[in-house]
């Protein structure tokens, strides 16, 4: 459990999909994760395996397995994954410095975890955006 107040305890009202994902687990607080911020739409927490000094996840409270699934009903929900994001940079002290934000899309784009989510990244030098490949 978290014992920050601007984390709600409890998201009734909240109706989850009976399809399930780890980080739909994450969001019941079904297993634990660093929460750092939820609200009735998104869940942050951080990155059990960080790439860099702050490494958050930013997830829809509600699953869509991928970019592709996303509808136009999505839109604000969408918006609200980006402030959140912006938010938390902030927190974090890296809005100045810098940052990354990111979503991975299936195989080639590196998605592991079908449910979707933004990556913030930051605290060091990120380099090139992505690295080049043999082909
Ligand atoms: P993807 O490759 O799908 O864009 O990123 C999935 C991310 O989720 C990875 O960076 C991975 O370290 C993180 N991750 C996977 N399982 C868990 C978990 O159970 N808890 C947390 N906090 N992060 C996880």
């Amino acid at each position: 459990m978290n014992d920050n107040p601007a984390i709600p305890q409890s998201l009734s009202g909240t109706t989850y999909p009976s399809a399930d994902t780890i980080f739909a687990k994450i969001v019941r607080r079904e297993i634990p994760a660093k929460i750092v911020y939820q609200d009735e739409f998104v869940t942050a927490f951080h990155d059990i395996n960080p790439v860099a000094p702050v490494h958050l996840l930013i997830v829809p409270n509600k699953i869509i397995p991928t970019l592709n699934d996303v509808s136009p009903d999505d839109e604000q929900l969408l918006g609200k994954l980006l402030l959140t994001a912006q938010h938390l940079a902030k927190e974090y002290g890296i809005d100045k410095t810098g940052y990354r934000v990111l979503m991975n899309v299936n195989n080639d784009g590196g998605q592991v975890v079908y449910h979707i989510h933004l990556h913030l990244i930051g605290g060091r030098a990120l380099g090139r955006m992505v690295s080049r490949g043999e082909s």
